[in-house]
């Protein structure tokens, strides 16, 4: 027997997005095996949870995929063919064409206003607290140049009301719907998010919290994370899907996800992280380090890693060399000199045609040192380490994961800190 996932996800395009509830067939009646022996089990499962921010998370082995946290599934195919990891542009989160306006190393303020008229105060139908919330969580984002503020009277930018879905015709669908909001237009964010009456029962606080920060995220152009995800592919239509590199649609933890809306809040996914960071950045020479990974051996028989500040640097050799791919994105880093930062050299080996990163201009053996950015020798506030191993199979390797799963095999060696760069959080 089958666990039959069923979605019920609403499109409507280019006015407006709305968020749908998901609903599920129970799964209790399945003999499930503990999470730590599936884990540690399964090598290509740990780094997927690993690199996804899945900590502690609950884990079904469902036969041909498994569930995490009774609402991701993970098919072991795409697991064993690397396509949570190895992600090419196509396939990437999305902003429309139209964005919020402002200028870099500036901050500017949107302000949220309640329509008290369609909202009580206190009370299961009052969302004030989580819209309060939902704020705090998107200022907290860093390098983020929109800051949002709730006012109670005066001018403001997006008005959030409760009111009958009456604009959906379909009976069955309108009483899915938890929320909707506008894309942005003239530079401004989108103008309303509408709140379902329906809706209030049944939602937790969490679950308010994390509609309204979806909500919001639409107001200010990002589409659905998993927009281009069949079955359900999201047309780009007269709003425009622009991706953003370095992120992928497969992205369980991201919040702006469609289909979510009974998620309860548990904060941004690391590519939510980056697509704020890459859309709206408040100092604009901050990029992400971009990892590459070739899995098809050289010559040597060696995988290779390879990493760039740069993203057209990159496709460029996704372009020139087509077995390299984006897999993903380790802290972030500068194009130009920060007070304290060191010169980020990529250094490469001619002899087994392998790279190395390091903040040295030169290493024995090793020719084209080129600057890729600037990083630290040192810690310091929101600074993370990052480790460097070295495997004879693949070459150098760096991540800011100390427990890797990646360098879980044998013949690694290392592991020591080599940088630090700007963390997520
Ligand atoms: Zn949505």
């Amino acid at each position: 027997m089958k666990i039959r996932l069923t979605y019920y996800v609403l499109i409507v395009f280019a006015i407006f997005s709305c968020d749908t509830l998901e609903i599920k067939d129970p799964i209790s009646d399945y003999d499930l095996e503990s999470e730590i022996n599936i884990v540690e089990k399964d090598a290509d499962l740990k780094r997927f949870l690993d690199e996804n921010g899945f900590f502690n998370a609950k884990v079904f082995d469902v036969g041909e995929f498994y569930l995490i946290d009774n609402c991701h599934s993970v098919e072991k195919d795409a697991l064993r063919n690397g396509d949570y990891f190895l992600k090419s542009n196509p396939n990437a989160q999305a902003v429309t064409n139209n964005l919020v306006s402002g200028n870099f190393f500036s901050f500017r303020t949107i302000r949220i206003r309640v329509d008290d008229s369609t909202m009580p105060f206190g009370g299961i139908h009052d969302w004030r607290p989580e819209i309060t919330q939902a704020i705090n969580d998107l200022n907290s984002v860093r390098n983020f140049r929109l800051r949002f503020e709730l006012v109670s009277d005066g001018n403001f930018d997006i008005l959030v009301r409760r009111e009958p879905f009456n604009f959906i015709e379909d009976r069955d669908l309108r009483i899915r719907v938890i929320a909707s909001a506008g894309f942005p237009t003239n530079g401004n964010p989108g103008s309303i998010i509408r709140i379902n009456t329906l809706w209030g029962f049944g939602l937790n606080t969490g679950m308010k919290r994390n509609n309204m920060v979806h909500e919001i995220g639409h107001t200010i152009g990002f589409r659905h994370t998993n927009w281009n995800l069949s079955p359900n592919i999201e047309p780009s239509g007269a709003s425009g899907a622009n991706t953003i590199p370095a992120t992928y649609s497969n992205d369980p933890q991201s919040v702006m996800n469609k289909g979510t809306a009974l998620n309860v809040w548990s904060g941004f996914s690391l590519n939510d992280i980056v697509s704020f960071r890459t859309i709206y950045p408040f100092n604009n020479q901050e990029k992400p380090l971009y990892t590459f990974f070739r899995a098809v051996p050289n010559f040597n028989g060696i995988f290779r890693h390879w990493w760039t500040g740069n993203w057209l640097e990159g496709t460029s050799i996704i372009t020139n060399n087509q077995n390299f791919l984006p897999s993903g994105v380790t802290g972030f880093i500068y194009n130009n000199p920060q007070q304290g930062s060191t010169p980020l050299y990529r250094h490469y080996s001619a002899g087994m045609d392998s790279y190395y990163l390091s903040t040295n201009s030169s290493e024995q053996g090793f020719i084209n040192s080129t600057v890729i950015g600037h990083a630290y020798n040192s810690p310091g506030q929101g600074r993370i380490p990052v480790y460097l191993w070295f495997h004879p199979n693949e070459g150098h390797y760096i991540s800011t994961n100390q427990n890797d799963a990646r360098i879980s095999g044998s013949g690694w060696v290392g592991g020591n800190v080599s940088f630090y760069v700007e963390g997520w959080f």
